[in-house]
């Protein structure tokens, strides 16, 4: 049966930014109504299944340096900042919505989050999904056994049914979900493109924090049809013919006049983005094109829904994800090859957080089909410190001044 939670404030409440503030109080609202909430971590977690039993679930990826010491008080420092960062909001309380959370789900993708997991679950209820680092047909029977049990677990420990038709009425609001996010990442595909990157970024990362279905898919909307809308009066004939009329010669030696249009790839980069994507945008150049978690990588592909099997449905949506993780890892590269035509893209940025060995590997590989297709290519390796922002800025502004 559901136990009441207890609904106190934590102590920090005071310090959190208003919209996290909004978010928490939220999520305190759903929790109030019935609802459980769900902390996961990874973009591979099978959402249909926490929807399906009743849970609301919520990113707990950390994406700011301030919580690291008190994560560094027990983990070594050689992790990555995103582990770090995640694990220090659960140690020090500071996250409304690891506190709330009834559950964490986590999963077996890279060791530093494994071992991570480990130690969480001495202080909070913690399921692990086990996830198959390939893509083989028996990888996909693993899988999607794997969901099976997260499902009987769920089941068992919360006193919930998990039935098909909740299961495919879940990936019907997930797909509606994802499709709105794609609308608005594929706006970026008009040349110009009609907004910055980072507001796009922004927009997608916040989408995840409206926890109403309805507002997600709303809000997602409402902003593609403005943009659509900018798009076309770039478009307009008379905007086309002012585009046309020759420089005057100051901007004649400034940037150049056509826009420079980057695919972003990598690692999560919600904690590095004023340091990457922003100074990129700086220079007179576009992030078009986000093929990684909150990204592509997201919303991409969709679950079929009225599939026969609706567990296994989910389990091969989520396993052709294309992320690092996966050896081999063909899905990223042709993720990859189809986004830079789509999005008329002039070079790649590949960046990974500090320690992240799958990522920073991949990135030889990435390197290799880069300069196949004969689009420039710079690989960036950074944390959530403001220590190498001079360095980056650099390493940007002489890549883009080759483009
Ligand atoms: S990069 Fe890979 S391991 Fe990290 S959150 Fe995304 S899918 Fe999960
Ligand atoms: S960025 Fe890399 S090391 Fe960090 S959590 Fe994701 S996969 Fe693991």
């Amino acid at each position: 049966m559901y136990e009441k939670p207890n609904l106190s404030l934590p102590e920090k409440f005071n310090e959190f930014s208003e919209a996290r503030r909004n978010g928490f109080l939220k999520v305190r609202e759903l929790k109030e109504s019935g609802h459980r909430a769900a902390g996961f971590f990874c973009t591979f977690t099978p959402l249909e299944v926490l929807y399906a039993a009743g849970f609301v679930p919520v990113s707990l990826c950390g994406m700011s340096a301030e919580t690291i010491p008190a994560a560094e008080a027990v983990l070594p420092g050689n992790l990555c900042p995103l582990i770090k960062s995640s694990f220090g909001f659960y140690i020090s309380d500071k996250c409304p919505y690891t506190y709330f959370a009834d559950l964490i789900v986590g999963e077996t993708t890279c060791d530093g989050k494994k071992k991570m997991y480990e130690i969480m679950s001495q202080g909070k209820k913690t399921y692990v999904l086990k996830l198959p680092h390939g893509t083989s047909p028996e990888d996909l029977d693993f899988w999607t056994d794997e969901i099976k049990r997260f499902i009987s677990y769920l089941e068992k420990e919360f006193g919930v049914s998990i039935s098909d038709g909740a299961l495919r009425e879940a990936a019907k609001l997930l797909n509606e979900e994802r499709s709105a996010k794609e609308e608005l990442a594929n706006i970026q595909k008009a040349v110009p493109s009609p907004a910055k990157g980072y507001d796009v970024y922004k927009a997608l990362e916040g989408a995840d924090f409206l926890f109403s279905h309805k507002d997600k898919v709303e809000n997602l909307r409402m902003l593609s049809e403005s943009l659509k809308k900018k798009a076309s009066e770039e478009a307009s004939p008379e905007k086309q013919a002012d585009s046309n009329k020759p420089l005057p010669e100051t901007r004649k030696q400034g940037p150049k006049s056509r826009e420079r249009r980057i695919l972003i790839t990598g690692c999560p980069i919600g904690g590095v983005l004023e340091k990457t994507v922003k100074t990129v945008e700086e220079n007179s150049a576009v992030a078009v094109c986000f093929e990684n978690c909150t990204g592509t990588k997201t919303f991409s592909r969709k679950t079929d829904a009225d599939a026969p099997d609706i567990v296994r449905a989910i389990a091969e949506r989520y396993l052709r994800i294309g992320c690092s993780v996966m050896s081999p890892n063909n899905e990223r590269l042709e993720n990859l090859e189809k986004l830079a035509e789509d999005f008329s893209a002039d070079a790649i940025i590949d960046i990974s957080l500090h320690s992240c060995i799958t990522y920073s590997v991949e990135s030889y590989s990435i390197g290799l089909f880069a300069k196949k297709k004969g689009l420039p290519y710079l690989h960036l390796e950074t944390d959530y410190t403001e220590g190498d922002e001079a360095q980056m800025r650099t390493r940007i502004e002489a890549f883009l001044e080759m483009i």
